[in-house]
């Protein structure tokens, strides 16, 4: 068994939705970011803690990321984990257990970062670190095949009926627990996750487009989604009299991911151009814009007044955040609160998941329009 199987239940979500990108991914290099570095990190730093907790031998991992806000995190995963053991009979805990998926998926195995079991159920706990995506817990495949590996080493000792998932990711506040059956469980590995895997090991299935495509390391060269995207560009570019209500809410909905589509497929078209040589068919490199500098100021400073110009520096305020940094946010209230506003910011269409509260249209109608006139 290789130390990276094909089939990950960290990417599942997308090679159940699209079978095939587990085996296209193949053709494009891993890279490895400073988040997922993080992330390690902070997973290591909460085993450590955990252990000691369970009184457990544990050696205190050191490394460049850790901080307050780590060292915070990792302490609320203990306690949630604690909490959590508190609701379960004669608990015990599994940490950073390796799971055997095998009996699903061919050649997975993944590891859990908490299991939790005792009476007749069963937790899986999963620690995220990253602040990007939010995660849930229901209906999550990664969970779901942790918890399958989970009931395979341990339904024989105990007489699992209940089980548990958990998310918890502090740095979005998000901390979420779905729970289901075995029998419920054990439908969803028999009548889709094995096919699908099936499918996904053997390179077979439908390519399928989506939200999953955002990490998929096809994404940039993908044909499926290229045709997506470029079917709802066109979409976009109709005059909005000749499409739907509901045209345009499914676009709106669309934009976000199509820009970052678009910016991806600039950035890789820009690198193949610049840095290995590759002509794309009614495009050229040119220089960019760039704007004249000061080669050394002291230097023009001095030549300057050589030259017998002496109105020549440009005194300024620093900017209101470093002035708040300098003073304390105490001293700076005190000092300078009367002097601070903040202005309406411009009124924005977001999606109802976004967090900032709704605003009343009829106040800022008329600033808008200004700010399309200008436009
Ligand atoms: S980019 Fe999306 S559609 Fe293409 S292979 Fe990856 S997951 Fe499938």
């Amino acid at each position: 068994m290789g130390a990276h199987a094909l089939l990950s239940p960290s990417a599942a979500h997308r090679w159940i939705r699209c079978p095939p990108s587990a085996c296209l991914e193949r053709e494009f290099p891993s890279s490895s970011s400073e988040a997922a570095a993080e992330g390690t990190a902070a997973h290591a730093l909460c085993e450590h803690k955990l252990r000691k907790f369970l009184k457990l031998r544990s050696k205190r991992p050191h490394s460049d990321f850790e901080d307050d806000e780590m060292d915070r995190c990792s302490d609320a995963y203990v306690s949630f984990v604690q909490e959590q053991m508190g609701d379960i009979p004669s608990p015990m805990v599994l940490v950073e257990q390796w799971l055997d998926l095998t009996r699903y998926v061919p050649e997975a195995f993944g590891t859990a970062d908490c299991i939790i079991v005792g009476g007749d159920m069963l937790h899986v706990i999963d620690f995220k670190y990253g602040m990007g995506v939010l995660v849930e817990a229901e209906h999550n495949p990664q969970m779901m095949l942790y918890a399958l590996g989970a009931l395979h080493l341990l339904d024989g000792i105990y007489d699992i009926q209940t089980i548990s998932m958990s998310i918890f990711q502090p740095r979005r506040e998000n901390v979420c627990t779905w729970s289901l059956t075995k029998e419920d469980l054990l439908r969803w590995a028999r009548d889709d996750l094995v096919e699908k895997a099936r499918l996904a090991y053997a390179g077979e299935g439908a390519f399928c487009a989506g939200e999953w495509c955002t990490f998929c390391r096809a994404a940039v060269r993908c044909r499926a989604r290229s045709e997506e995207k470029l079917r709802l560009a066109r979409e976009e570019f109709r005059l909005p009299p000749l499409i739907t209500d509901e045209e345009i809410e499914e676009v709106l909905s669309e934009i976000p991911d199509l820009i970052k589509w678009a910016n991806a497929i600039l950035v890789y078209a820009t690198d193949a151009a610049v840095n290995h040589g590759k002509a794309w068919k009614g495009f050229k490199v040119v220089e960019g814009r760039s704007v004249r500098k000061y080669k050394d100021e002291d230097a023009v400073a001095r030549e300057a007044k050589a030259a017998g110009y002496t109105d020549i520096f440009d005194k300024k305020l620093i900017p209101l955040t470093q002035m708040e940094k300098l003073m304390g946010k105490e001293m700076f209230a005190k000092t300078l609160g009367g002097l601070i506003e903040k202005p309406l910011g411009k009124p924005a269409l977001v999606p109802l998941s976004d967090k900032r509260p709704a605003i009343h249209t009829d106040n800022v109608r008329s600033e808008f329009k200004t700010i399309m006139e200008e436009n």
